[in-house]
Order: C-alpha cells, then sequence, then structure tokens
C-alpha cells in the first residue's frame, strides 16, 4: 500500500478510468453472448459477481451455489465484538438476488469435476458450466498453530469468519471481570483483512475503557509492521493510553502455540494467559478452491489479473479472499472491485471477445472508535501479470487531522458498508 496521502484528483481519476472500463456505462457490451457461468459463494465477491455479469449481459445463465441461506458480513463485525451493534445488522438474505435473475441454489459445492465441467452440489446433483467462477473466501489453516484446532476455537475464538464466533467472543469479553487480560494473535501476511485485527482491538480497548477500565489488551503479532500502522499507534497513544501493548514479531510476538485448557498463548519469548483469548490464525483458501485444483503451494489462487482466469486450470475463475491479488488487500471491497472486473471479463470470453485492461481499487476503513474512523485507498492494474499498486493514486489518512476529520471518515465508513451491502444484496 502506498503510504503517502490520499492524492483524491488522481484517485478519482483512477478510479473513473476503472470504472469505464468494467463496462458499467455501456449495459449492452456483449450483444452475442449466452452461456451458464456457475458462480460458487455468494459473498461479497460471488454475489456481485453474478448480479454484474446478468446485469451486463441478461442472456448469461447464472447460477449462484451459496451454502447458506444468510449472509453474516465480516466488515463491521469488530463492532457487534465491541459492543456497538447487533449481528443481526451483519446479516442479509438472498431474495433480491433471485429477484434479479440469478438461480440460486443452498448447498455447499463440493467437488468440481474439470474434466465434464460441472459442479456437484450436495451429494450427486451436477451444475454444468461453460465458466465457473470460485468465490468462496478463506478456510482456517487448522494444522498451523500447535494446540489450535476446531474444539480450541469454541474456547479460544478466532472469529474470522462472521456468526457464532462472534457472539461467542462478544459474549466471553461480557462475562470477564474488570482488570482481566485480553490476549489477540495476529498472523502473518497474507489474511483476510490486514487492518482488521488493530480494528478489532481498537474497538475492544474502546468497551473496556468504558466498561472495564483495569483490564489490558495485548496484541501478539507474527510482523513487524501492519496496515496503517502509524495511525493505529497514534488513536492509541491519544484514545488508550496504556491499555492497549504491541508486541511484534521482532519482540517475540509470533504465537507458536496455545492451550485452550489454560487460555494460555506461548510465544518464542514466554507466555501469556489470557482472560480472553482471541486467535486469529493462519488461513488459506477455502475447500473447494482446493479441490477444484486452483490452489498452489501457498494454498492461495494464482490467477490472470485481467481475466481473474485460474493459471492452474482453464475456465475456472477465481475472486476475493482466495485469489492471489497482487498488491490488492483481501477485504470485501477488493472483492466487490474483482467481481465486477470478472463479470466484464466473462461477457467478453462469452461473446468470443478480448476482455479489456481494468484498473480496479480499494478502499478499507476501520474504526478506531465510534466516532473515529481512518482509511487506506489504492488503485491497481495488471502489470507484468499482477495485480499492481498505482503509484500516485491511492494513500492514507493524514496523520494529523482534525477529531472532526475523524468523525467524518467513521460516518464513510458507515456509509460504504450500507452502500456495499444494498448493492450486493439490496
Ligand atoms: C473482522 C473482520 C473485519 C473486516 N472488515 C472489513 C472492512 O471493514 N472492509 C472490507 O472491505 N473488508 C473487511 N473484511 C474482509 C472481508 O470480510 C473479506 O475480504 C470478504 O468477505 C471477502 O469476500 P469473499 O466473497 O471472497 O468471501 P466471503 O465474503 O467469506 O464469502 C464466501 C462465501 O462462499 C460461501 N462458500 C464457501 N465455500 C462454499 C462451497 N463449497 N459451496 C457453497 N458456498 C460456499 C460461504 O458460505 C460464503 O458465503 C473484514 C474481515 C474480518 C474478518
Amino acid at each position: 500500500m502506498t503510504q503517502q496521502h490520499v492524492n483524491r484528483r488522481d484517485f478519482l481519476k483512477h478510479a473513473a478510468a476503472g470504472a469505464a472500463a468494467l463496462g458499467f456505462a455501456t449495459p449492452a457490451i456483449a450483444q452475442n453472448a449466452g452461456g451458464r457461468v456457475v458462480v460458487v459463494g455468494g459473498g461479497f465477491a460471488g454475489a456481485s459477481c453474478a448480479r454484474a455479469l446478468k446485469r451486463i449481459d441478461p442472456r448469461v445463465t447464472v447460477t449462484l451455489v451459496e451454502a447458506s441461506h444468510t449472509f453474516t458480513a465480516c466488515p463491521f463485525s469488530n463492532g457487534v465484538i465491541g459492543g456497538l451493534r447487533d449481528l443481526k445488522a451483519q446479516q442479509f438474505d438472498y431474495k433480491k438476488v433471485q429477484a434479479s435473475g440469478i438461480n440460486v441454489t443452498f448447498e455447499p459445492a463440493t467437488r468440481v469435476d474439470t474434466d465434464a465441467r460441472t459442479v456437484v452440489i450436495g451429494d450427486a446433483a451436477r451444475l454444468p458450466y461453460d465458466r465457473l467462477v470460485l468465490a468462496p473466501g478463506i478456510d482456517i489453516r487448522w494444522d498451523a498453530l500447535s494446540g489450535y484446532n476446531e474444539a480450541a476455537a469454541e474456547r479460544m475464538p478466532h472469529a474470522w469468519r462472521a456468526g457464532e464466533q462472534t457472539l461467542l467472543l462478544r459474549k466471553q469479553l461480557e462475562s470477564m471481570e474488570d482488570g482481566g487480560l485480553v490476549v489477540i494473535s495476529a498472523p502473518a501476511n497474507p489474511f483476510r483483512c490486514p487492518p482488521g485485527p488493530y480494528e478489532r482491538a481498537s474497538l475492544i480497548a474502546h468497551y473496556l475503557k468504558t466498561r472495564k477500565p483495569k483490564s489490558k489488551l495485548i496484541i501478539l503479532d507474527a510482523k513487524d509492521a501492519f496496515s496503517k500502522q502509524g495511525l493505529f499507534l497514534g488513536a492509541w497513544k491519544e484514545l488508550y493510553p496504556e491499555l492497549i501493548e504491541w508486541v511484534p514479531l521482532s519482540k517475540g510476538g509470533r504465537v507458536t502455540a496455545v492451550d485452550p485448557k489454560t487460555n494460555t498463548l506461548t510465544t518464542e519469548f514466554g507466555s501469556h494467559k489470557a482472560a480472553v483469548a482471541n486467535v486469529i490464525p493462519p488461513q488459506k483458501a477455502a475447500r473447494i478452491a482446493e479441490s477444484a485444483g486452483v490452489t498452489d503451494t501457498t494454498g492461495w489462487c494464482p490467477i490472470d489479473p485481467v481475466t481473474f482466469e485460474s493459471k492452474l486450470r482453464p475456465n475456472i475463475h477465481v475472486i476475493g479472499d482466495a485469489c492471489i491479488a497482487g498488491g490488492m488487500p483481501k477485504s470485501a471491497f477488493a472483492a466487490n472491485s474483482q467481481a465486477k472486473g470478472c463479470a466484464a471479463a466473462l461477457a467478453k470470453l462469452l461473446n468470443g471477445e478480448k476482455p479489456e485492461e481494468p484498473k480496479l481499487i480499494n478502499t478499507c476503513y476501520s474504526l478506531v472508535a465510534p466516532d473515529y474512523g481512518i482509511s487506506v485507498a489504492g488503485v491497481y492494474s495488471p502489470v507484468n501479470g499482477q495485480w499492481t499498486d498505482v503509484k500516485g493514486a491511492g494513500g492514507v489518512s493524514p496523520a494529523k487531522a482534525p477529531r472532526s476529520d475523524r468523525q467524518l471518515e467513521a460516518n464513510f465508513a458507515n456509509g460504504w458498508f450500507k452502500t456495499i451491502t444494498e448493492e450486493v444484496f439490496g
């Protein structure tokens, strides 16, 4: 990410170019297209892609395969953990997606038969495709951290897929006595939502400051640098002095083992017994991507940046957190942006045309307190086969800004969540 202030003129210029390249001004770009596209995963990437494709070319038969009837959004779920909002505010159904002409199947995709070009759903049913889009998000790497498995997550929640885990972490914080120690372990890159652990630390600190002021929070980190670091550290000094301690990799922050029986996290330098432990473990592309043969040794999916087609299997496109998107972070904003780029490319490919090179955008807002927002923005273009940051087109919120600006950015963050969820599910 570019660590300079946002140059709004450049950002808007590139963003406008990106939108034009995605073809939204000219919805009828693929006059003779048709064909069958199956999208697996109805999150920010998959549902956005299905809807954008249908909008660009209504003749394409689009089928969305989603495991759950209710989507629970991760963005703003840190607010649920901090006691600022209800989990219901995070939940969306697929009625409007269905009403927009997309067939929605509520079953998990269990397998992809790449030779027959079919997706197996449930036990045996098969869905044929001309092009398949995989947008399944992440899975936890259960084998990556000694002592951490699905049973351990019931005691030491990760809350990195929103839902029950989010509520569990919230309940543990509510039951904790004043003076308790909260420990968050943050993984090495790459992982879903690079600023997420630090936003979470901030909103938990806000809860502790207002309700349990004798408590402390330690972040044990497997890295020495993190997204919007200067802004977070500055805001913590201002809002939560003495409350949050960040322990980077070089100071022994990497967690090497956990013990759910004693709620202890061990690093190379010692161990921490927590009243509440939030273990955010290493991650990988969700299982269906692995079984379709589109993951590499990193556990993520290499793609062509213009078409999002897998570099490992033809006719399968991967978008959202599951794909390797170069400089783009794994965020809902990026997933939505990629989804539109992929939909535009699919419409061209199905019509036998060459996809255009889009520019994509991302903005990640974080709340440090309910009235204190910060952001990082970027514009990306395909360079040497990878999404690459366009220099000078993005940046972060200014280090020194009046509180009224931070309030404005908090408002923008709320506005962004409302807009994106309305666009995808509304
Ligand atoms: C705490 C937290 C805070 C965050 N805050 C922000 C933020 O402020 N801004 C931001 O931009 N991003 C944020 N993110 C990141 C954001 O949530 C992800 O980047 C985004 O959800 C990725 O979208 P996706 O579509 O790739 O995956 P998801 O949104 O996870 O969607 C994947 C979908 O696929 C389905 N699925 C998986 N496998 C199958 C299968 N085999 N068959 C059928 N369906 C399947 C799942 O049920 C799910 O609905 C945050 C994340 C976390 C954890």
